[in-house]
This record gives structure tokens, C-alpha cells and sequence, in this order.
């Protein structure tokens, strides 16, 4: 059975990585796709990968202004949204004491404040009963060197949705996040790792799972698919955690 049939589905960072995968899943399951993203050639790219008569807008997340008039293409094009996924976001690492003032706000910027505006300019445009999903992380909640600003931008996240729930309760619009443990995507290769540097990341992400290996994009787009669905029509406010037994290792 199509999960999605005829569900008009917005995926944000869509044309790369998990969401790229989660909007071809999407698809698959009858879904109106559009997906929003910075690259215009990735998202040419991608919409014939969705099929389905998806559609690609050019969109920066960290650009506040912009983001109403992504949603006003939208529905111009397929009618309200059924299904949000808050995708989009920025991998930036470094210690305490060498984090720079530049990257927390480009951290902040699209991983937090991006999120907040993303979902508030969408709620004009959303249906009611429509499934919110963010995105979240395993490290959101666990203390791992290195990360400290990455992953309180996905704790906060966590906290928009618990709150978002109770705010958007009674348009019955459900809000909750998924939070993977890590997933081989582009998102390894963005500082310009060589295939030898890449190939030490995979061994020593995977390791710090239980399952030991890192997980496959359209593994995580099964998770969205549940979240965006009616599989997942009592849960509110909630965590879908798919990183291999990171958190418990
Ligand atoms: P990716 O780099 O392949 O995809 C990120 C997407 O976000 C791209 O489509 C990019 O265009 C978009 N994006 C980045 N900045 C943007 C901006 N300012 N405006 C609009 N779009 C922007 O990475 P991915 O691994 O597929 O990551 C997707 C999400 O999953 C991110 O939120 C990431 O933090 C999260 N995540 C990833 C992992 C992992 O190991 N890959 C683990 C946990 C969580």
C-alpha cells in the first residue's frame, strides 16, 4: 500500500543525502514532492531522480525572507502540505576552544534558528492533521568531543518539537523529530575530505555504533516515511532514534 497517495510533501535540503532519499521514498508512496535546497544544479538533478513531477526550489534556510515565498510556491503548484520535513542542516565541528564566533552562527543560523522560521512560515500553508518532522540527532543528548555546538542546535530541536506539539494540537498537526546516528552522505565530504580521510571517517563512525557501520540514507528514509504516515498517527512530540545503538555503546 502507497503511504503517501496523493499527500503533498515538502522535504527541505532535499536535494542531497537523507532527505534526498527520504523525498524519492516519498514518491514511491505517491507523495507531491517539492524540495527546497542552495544548489541549483543538485536540485535539477535530483527532481528527475524524485520523478513523480516533483518540484525544486532554490532556498536558503539561513535566509529568513525567503522561506514564506518557498511555501507560496508550493501550494501555488500542488495545493496545502500534508507533510513537512525540517531536513536542512549544517555539520560544523570543533572544540570549545576553537569553535569560532563565524561558525556558531553559521551553525545556529540553519541547524536552530532556520528550523524555528522554516516551521513557522509553513504554518499558513500546512493542512490540518499534517505530520511535522525534524531532524534531529543521536549526539543531541550524549556528550561527544568535538560537537558541542552541532549537537545542542539538535537538542534545541528536540525541545521546538515537544513545544510545537502542545502550540499545534488543536490543528491536530503532529510535530515530532527523527535522530540519526551517522549516515554516509555528502555531508562527510563538505570540508573537502580525500577518499583515504573518507575511508577513516566510515571505519571510525561506524565503530561507534553497536551495529559497527554506518547507516545508508534510505535506511533513515524508512523513518520518515513511518513519521510522515498514519503509521505514526499517536505520537506527538516524539523521538525516532535509528543510529545503530549509538547512544547506548
Ligand atoms: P547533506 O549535506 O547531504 O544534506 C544536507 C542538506 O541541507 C543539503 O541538501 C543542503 O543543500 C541543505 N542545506 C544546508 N544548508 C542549507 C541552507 N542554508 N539552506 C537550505 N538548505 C541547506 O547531509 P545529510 O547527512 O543528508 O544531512 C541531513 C540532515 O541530517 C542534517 O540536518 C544533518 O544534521 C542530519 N544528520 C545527519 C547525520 C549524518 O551522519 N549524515 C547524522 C545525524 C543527523
Amino acid at each position: 500500500m502507497r503511504k503517501l497517495e496523493n499527500k503533498v510533501a515538502v522535504v527541505t535540503g532535499g536535494n542531497s543525502g537523507i532527505g534526498l532519499a527520504t523525498a524519492i521514498l516519498f514518491a514511491e508512496n505517491g507523495a507531491k514532492v517539492a524540495i527546497t535546497g542552495c544548489d541549483q544544479r543538485t536540485l535539477d538533478i535530483a527532481v528527475k531522480e524524485i520523478g513523480n513531477d516533483a518540484i525544486g526550489i532554490i532556498s536558503d534556510v539561513s535566509d529568513i525572507k525567503n522561506i514564506e515565498a518557498q511555501f507560496r510556491k508550493v501550494t501555488d503548484s500542488f495545493g496545502k502540505i500534508d507533510v513537512l520535513v525540517v531536513n536542512a542542516g549544517v555539520y560544523i565541528a570543533g572544540t570549545v576552544a576553537d569553535f569560532t564566533e563565524e561558525q556558531f552562527d553559521q551553525a545556529t543560523d540553519i541547524n536552530f534558528k532556520g528550523v524555528f522560521f522554516t516551521v513557522q512560515k509553513a504554518l499558513p500553508y500546512l493542512n490540518n492533521g499534517a505530520s511535522v518532522v525534524l531532524t534531529s540527532s543521536s549526539v543531541s543528548n550524549m556528550g561527544v568531543a568535538g560537537v558541542s555546538v552541532y549537537s545542542a542546535t539538535k537538542a534545541a530541536v528536540y525541545s521546538l518539537a515537544k513545544a510545537f506539539s502542545s502550540e499545534l494540537a488543536d490543528r491536530n498537526i503532529r510535530v515530532n523529530i527523527l535522530s540519526p546516528g551517522p549516515v554516509e552522505t555528502p555531508i562527510m565530504k563538505r570540508d573537502g575530505a580525500t577518499e583515504e580521510q573518507l575511508e577513516a571517517i566510515r571505519a571510525f563512525a561506524g565503530g561507534t555504533t553497536l551495529i559497527g557501520r554506518m547507516a545508508q540514507p534510505e535506511e533513515i528514509a524508512e523513518g520518515f516515511l513511518y513519521l510522515a504516515s498514519d503509521d505514526s498517527k499517536y505520537m506527538l512530540g516524539g523521538e525516532l532514534l535509528l543510529d545503530g545503538g549509538m547512544r547506548i555503546k
